[in-house]
């Protein structure tokens, strides 16, 4: 078993659940013992964190009571995130966990990282001699974030199925595997009623918190639409639909669940089509509503970039540092929406004030 400290830097690891299990703690224990304060506070300050700053943060683990109510934490983070309810913010917790693991990751040997990914069920070759590692390009396509340039496949040496990476990208590419791990664990448990009694406020706050980040995001004026904002893949099959080009339905789909989201009415959509030569207003109507909810009462949401790059509709490019920054079009649109906001509020800021200087 790995040193104490160790497991609590990782306590996702199975060296670290066995040790947990080890202990004996019944849940209710860890949820009512004043022993366990501190662990039921860093599992609030892990979430929160998470939430905040895409990262469960970091603590003090140098006495051996530290790395214990660090360990407990990590199962009772979890548990109040699926009392919270949503998502979004199981997303957001697991790419907090993943991104403090890969933080720490990047800090440990290469032996030590070729036995954590082990885990992973990652297929990786080790040349300890050389120091040198590759992983089966199934594995690097399924977690690596080919998004940017230096990920992708073309710009990576690729011998017998095995793609050459350094240790810092192992180490990035299990950054996502735990990711995915964590949100699919956690996605639909249950939420442990013990947990909701105790956490009740804690759990409220983070609900309310989840609601002004979306009131705010909502509240950007999105109603009137900013062609120059659009993200490249939604301008581009934009473009297409505009010229009458063959648009697969994917795209097709992208676009209305997208415009349909920063509220524009069918009538809008359909003028914004209307250039097409062969254009077909009751067919596109029909097909229009079948998104929106105006046929079918089901309104469907937009998908994300990892969704259309799958169908090869991210024009890889054309993307720029927004893309990079964001997971989802419509938050490219968004951020673009706010860096606008942020320029402007500058500007009238810097004005004088005439009154005054009358
Ligand atoms: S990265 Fe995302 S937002 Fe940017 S072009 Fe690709 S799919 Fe669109």
């Amino acid at each position: 078993m790995k040193p104490l400290n160790t497991l609590a830097r990782y306590p996702f690891l199975k060296d670290a659940k066995t040790y947990v299990k080890n202990q004996g703690i019944a849940v209710t224990e860890l949820i009512k013992d004043p022993l366990y304060d501190r662990a039921r506070s860093i599992a609030i300050e892990r979430v929160e964190h998470a939430f905040e700053h895409k990262d469960v943060g970091v603590r003090q683990l140098s006495k051996e009571s530290d790395c214990i109510m660090e360990l407990f934490s990590y199962p009772l983070s979890r548990m109040i995130t699926c009392c919270i309810n949503d998502s979004y913010f199981t997303r957001r917790y697991a790419l907090g966990e993943a991104v403090r693991f890969y933080k720490n990751l990047i800090k440990e040997n290469t032996f030590f990282l070729v036995d954590i990914v082990k885990e992973f069920n990652l297929n990786i070759q080790f040349d300890g001699e050389n120091q040198h590692l590759s992983i089966y390009f199934t594995d690097y396509l399924t977690h690596a974030p080919t998004r940017y340039k230096h990920w992708k496949l073309v710009n990576r040496e690729l011998q017998n199925g095995y793609i050459s990476l350094s240790s810092k990208d192992l180490s990035r590419v299990t950054q996502e595997a735990l990711r995915h791990r964590i949100n699919n664990e956690l996605l639909d448990k249950p939420c442990h009623e013990l947990i909701q009694k105790t956490f009740s406020e804690e759990i409220q706050r983070l609900q309310n918190k989840i609601a002004t980040q979306r009131k705010n995001n909502e509240t950007i004026p999105v109603g009137k639409l900013d062609v120059k904002k659009l993200p490249p893949c939604i301008k581009r099959i934009l473009a297409d639909v505009q010229a009458g080009e063959n648009v697969p339905h994917m795209g097709r789909f992208a676009l209305v669940s997208f415009l349909n989201s920063l509220k524009l009415s069918t009538q809008d959509i359909i003028d914004l089509f209307n250039t097409a030569p062969d254009f077909d207003e009751e067919k596109s109507r029909y097909q229009i509503e079948h998104i929106t909810g105006g046929v079918s009462s089901t309104s469907y949401k937009p998908p994300g970039c990892d969704k259309l790059k799958t169908y090869g509709l991210c024009p890889s490019e054309e993307i720029d540092r927004i893309c990079k920054k964001t997971h989802h079009p419509l938050s490219y649109y968004r951020y673009k929406w706010k860096i606008e906001n942020k320029r402007k509020k500058k500007k009238s800021d810097k004005k004088p004030n005439k009154k005054n200087e009358a």
